[in-house]
């Protein structure tokens, strides 16, 4: 078998590792922290800094193939990476992908509608940009922002100083607030021939910026919205000549599928594959980084609801456990810090 590289170390990580372990292959993780809810399921872990240039390099000399499970990777260091093997997705998707302000105008470029938005690197430009985009409004950080970390909402113009404190200084972009009905992910996963598959849209929702809820059939509004979102998901994975598994979060308004973000990889909205959809999104990210025929995406049951387990949630694990209907994961991570992702339930409607 083959050795899979894969860049950063937490649950997608570890899912990864079991769709690669079910295939035949060895997944060896790189990270900078000592372990992590990866090691449970790889057959190596090198430790290292995300920077470090020449241990990157000998990590992927010492592999067949490169994915990234994080997108905060330095690019640079992504770049030397690519030299020594082969990046699946490549290093373009990831460029883009972990910049908010290069990806809003990446897919507003492609035609994709998106919330008004507009850089921020001083308190003078927001104070500026408040005028043309007004309030409610988002201050994003463009770089390192996961579970609605690195944001602040404006209410009023007056709260600019405020806002500029919180996210200290760093290059933002300012959004303007959608009004959404809902909000959904489409989730593809591209080979290496150009071949195409979609699974089904989820309905996503989020608490306090975090992703509750996944739940399939989504509702009729939603479902008008996934053809012209997926025609928009597709040029995009195109575009940047992308191999594996891709996924844009969309809100659904009055006015269309407005775009939100992308994650150039596997991703928690997409988590009820795994026992929900004839081929997990896991395993297609391997067949496709690996070269190998793509599974069917397909919904293998009437319904599907995948909840995460955040924070003290997973201490619920044995009700969970008690009703036979629950599949539980659980990350193996330790200290459930309020916020933190530990683990989630998926449950079919059969
Ligand atoms: P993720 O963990 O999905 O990467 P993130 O930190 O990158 O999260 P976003 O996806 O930008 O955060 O925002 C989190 C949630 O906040 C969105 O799913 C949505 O519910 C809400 N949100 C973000 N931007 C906007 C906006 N411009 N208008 C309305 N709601 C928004
Ligand atoms: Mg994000
Ligand atoms: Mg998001």
């Amino acid at each position: 078998g083959s050795i899979i590289g894969i860049i950063g170390g937490g649950q997608l990580g570890r899912m990864l590792g079991m769709a690669a372990a079910q295939l035949g292959y060895r997944a060896h993780i790189y990270a900078p922290e000592e372990s992590g809810p990866a090691a449970d399921t790889c057959a190596a872990w090198t430790q290292g800094a995300y920077e470090d240039a020449d241990r990157l390099g000998a990590f992927a000399d010492a592999v067949d193939v490169l994915t990234y499970e994080f997108e905060n990777v330095d690019s640079g260091a992504m770049e030397t990476l690519s030299q020594h093997g082969l990046v699946r997705p490549g290093v373009e998707a990831l460029r883009i992908a972990q910049d908010r302000l290069k990806e809003k105008r990446f897919v507003t470029d492609l035609g994709v509608t998106t919330a008004p938005f507009a850089a921020v690197d001083s308190l003078a430009d927001l104070e500026a940009v408040l005028t043309r985009i007004g309030t409610p409004s988002i201050l994003k950080t463009n770089r390192f922002g996961y579970d609605g970390k690195g944001q602040v909402r404006l209410h009023a113009a007056d709260e600019a100083v405020a806002a500029w404190e919180a996210v200290k200084g760093q290059p933002c972009i300012l959004e303007g607030f959608v009004t959404f009905d809902a909000e959904f992910s489409v989730i593809l996963v591209r080979g290496t021939e150009g071949e195409v598959r979609f699974w089904d849209s989820p309905h996503n929702v989020h608490v306090n910026g975090i992703l509750s809820t996944s739940t399939l059939p989504a509702g009729p509004l939603i479902r008008a919205q996934v053809e012209p979102a997926r025609h928009l998901a597709r040029k995009v994975a195109e575009a940047l000549d992308y191999v594996g598994v891709l996924t844009l979060e969309f809100f659904a308004t009055a006015h269309g599928p407005v775009f939100n973000e992308m994650a150039p990889r596997v991703h928690n909205s997409g988590h009820w594959t795994i026992e929900g959809a004839v081929t997990s999104q896991f395993e297609n990210h391997i067949r496709a980084i690996c070269g190998l025929p793509l599974g069917d995406t397909k919904l293998a049951a009437e319904g599907v609801n995948m909840r995460n387990l955040i924070g003290e949630d997973a201490h619920q694990w044995q009700e969970i456990l008690a009703d036979p209907a629950n599949h539980l994961h659980l990350y193996g991570k330790h200290g459930a810090r309020a916020g933190r992702k530990m683990g989630h339930v998926t449950r079919l409607e059969l």
